[in-house]
Formats: C-alpha cells, sequence, structure tokens
C-alpha cells in the first residue's frame, strides 16, 4: 500500500471565537493509500491547540509511509488488520493523534472499495438511529449571529460556544432569533464552580440540553463537583482524548465528546463508543473544522450515539470533497463504497 499526502489550508466562513482565542483557518493534511488501482482518502484536522500542523504531520506521515508499504500483498482489509496495522502506526511516534487518524480513515475508505461496500453496511449500522446533528455558532455579536443561523437553518440543534463573561446574553441573543434547542460548550472558560452550577440551572431552564468541558481539562474535581449537582449532563471534550484516559474521565463527566482527530480515528474510537455504551454513560461524536473526509468518517460513530456534532465542512469554504447530504438535520450515508466521498471537481 502506497501512502501519499498533501497539505491544504481550510478557509473558515466566519472567524472562529472561542473562550480561548480565535483564527480563521485549519491547518490540514489529506492523505491517499493507494492499493491495486483504488484510494482510500484520509484527513488530519489540526486546530492549533493540540499542538499538530502541516509540518508535524508531514514528518509522521512520511514514517508512516514506510510499514505500511510493507503492506503490499495484502488482499484483503477487515477490523482486525486495520487495528494491527493501527497498533505498529501508533507505536511510530507518541502524540501525533490527527496524523494517526489520516492513515486510520484512509484504511478504512481502502477496506470499503475493496469490499465494494459502504463502511456502515459492513459494520450493519443502524442508520434509522442516526441522531440530529447540532451546528456550531462561535462567540460573536448578535447581528453576525444573524447570518450564520441562516446558513444552519437546516441544522435542528444549535451548538453555541460559552466560556465569556456574558453567556447569558449570548443564550438570549440565540433564543432572541430561535427556539432551537442548545448544546452549550464552555471550552473550559468557567472559574468558579458555585457561578457555574447556578448556570447549568438557568441553561436548562433555556432548553439547553447539555454542558460541554466546563473547567479547564486538568480540573477533573471541579468538573466532578458539577457533575454530581447539574441537571444538564456535562461532557468531557479538551479533558478526554484515548481510550486509556476514559475510566478516569468518566470518575468526574457524565459522558464525553469523542473526535476522530484526538484518538487517532476509527479503530480507537469505536472502541471507546463501545466502552462507554457498556457502562451506560452517553457520549457525543464531535468534529474539527474538517473536509466531507472527516465528517463522514465521523458519521460512521453517530447512529449508535446519543449525540453529534458533525458540522465541520458546512463551517469552510473550500472543501475538496462534494457535501454529504443533509435531512432534517441529519447526515445520511450514501450506497457509494467506503466513506461515500465524491472529489469535488471545482476545487482545489
Ligand atoms: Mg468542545
Amino acid at each position: 500500500m502506497q501512502l501519499s499526502f498533501r497539505p491544504l489550508l481550510l478557509e473558515l466562513r466566519h472567524p472562529f471565537r472561542l473562550a480561548i482565542g480565535s483564527r480563521t483557518h485549519t491547518q490540514v493534511v489529506l492523505t491517499e493509500i493507494k492499493w491495486r488501482g483504488l484510494v482510500g482518502y484520509g484527513e488530519a484536522a489540526m486546530p492549533p491547540y493540540y499542538g499538530e500542523n502541516h509540518e508535524t504531520a508531514a514528518a509522521f506521515l512520511n514514517r508512516a509511509a514506510v510499514p505500511l508499504a510493507q503492506y503490499a500483498t495484502f488482499s484483503e482489509l477487515n477490523d482486525d488488520a486495520i487495528a494491527e496495522i493501527m497498533a505498529q502506526i501508533d507505536g511510530l511516534a507518541p502524540g501525533n493523534h490527527a496524523a494517526k487518524a489520516a492513515v486510520d480513515i484512509a484504511l478504512h475508505d481502502l477496506w470499503g472499495k475493496m469490499a465494494e461496500q459502504p463502511l456502515w453496511q459492513l459494520w450493519d449500522l443502524p442508520l434509522e438511529n442516526m441522531p440530529l446533528s447540532s451546528f456550531t455558532l462561535g462567540i460573536d455579536t448578535p447581528a453576525v449571529l444573524r447570518d450564520k443561523m441562516r446558513e444552519s437553518a437546516d441544522f435542528q440543534i444549535i451548538k453555541i460556544k460559552l466560556g465569556s463573561e456574558n453567556d447569558r446574553e449570548i443564550i438570549q441573543t440565540i433564543r432572541q432569533i430561535t427556539d432551537r434547542p442548545i448544546y452549550a460548550d464552555a471550552n473550559q472558560g468557567w472559574k468558579n464552580k458555585e457561578q457555574a452550577l447556578e448556570l447549568a440551572h438557568w441553561l436548562a431552564e433555556q432548553n439547553v440540553l447539555l454542558i460541554e468541558q466546563p473547567f479547564a481539562k486538568d480540573d477533573l474535581d471541579s468538573s466532578a463537583w458539577l457533575s454530581e449537582r447539574s441537571p444538564l449532563p456535562i461532557l468531557a471534550d479538551e479533558s478526554f482524548q484515548r481510550l486509556p484516559d476514559l475510566d478516569r474521565v468518566l470518575d468526574s463527566f457524565h459522558g464525553v465528546n469523542i473526535k476522530l482527530m484526538k484518538c487517532t480515528g476509527l479503530s480507537e474510537a469505536r472502541r471507546i463508543a463501545r466502552n462507554v455504551r457498556e457502562k451506560g454513560k452517553p457520549y457525543m461524536v464531535g468534529c474539527m473544522t474538517e473536509t466531507s473526509c472527516g465528517i463522514l468518517a465521523a458519521a460512521l460513530l453517530c447512529p449508535e450515539s446519543r449525540f453529534a456534532d458533525i458540522d465541520g465542512c458546512w463551517l469552510i469554504r473550500n472543501n475538496p470533497f462534494e457535501m454529504p447530504e443533509l435531512k432534517w438535520g441529519r447526515i445520511q450515508l450514501g450506497n457509494r463504497a467506503g466513506l461515500g466521498l465524491l472529489p469535488n471537481v471545482g476545487e482545489v
């Protein structure tokens, strides 16, 4: 198998403002794994706060290409074969979670193409259970929020970035525009437990359905305190990355946000998801700002999840693939093999 890759700078439709900063672009690397005329597509999406970028991904993927080339005679991929390859890729270097995900996603797409089946079919996923996906609005002025709401008309749930001084004002502004349910993401922005609890009660009255990452990622004690008392589920995002962190994090939160770019791809994400379900806890499937490649891969985790926030490719201008189909706020997984991606011929 032959791995190739190229860097791409995703342009965001709006500057993305979070409690921890603002940005206009996201660095991604698109991968291709070729085998006997078939091509599997993968992606690494790298927001700056996880420490990966074009250079680190290129360095890692150049190393990953070597063991992948040794699988030249591999006649068939499946879950076990991909898990075995990914164990080897994971062992090449610590970190590099998004770059590893770019290999994992491409292997899965390639497997579907070898089998001439969509991945959801290979996994026998209950597509009828696909949850509504939320659409994320960054912190902004009321006028800009109104514009963004128009762009999100197909989505039935809104995700709001909180964690600034004027959280109530932001929710009130949204409530002047729509009564759609809200997922609130504080992105580590809250500092005070008692104020957070008071806010959680107020948010519950505003038809907010959950709270993501209230406190600093290492402050598990405050999250545990709030989780014990909150009327809303509290989910870990920045506090949770990979499977070995899961038990520790679930002691302090009701559930977790699983993202392919944090946990090295579908192989590990599916193990995490199974583990969380077995514990009877909820999880959200999340994403970064990504192309349709990362989003369609993440969508494969959704039919078995309670919450989905996989809007990343609706937040960018230069998607190199065709947009996924969205019906009544639910991403549709079609009948094309693998992830079901089609290159967008008009794009770079
Ligand atoms: Mg989050």
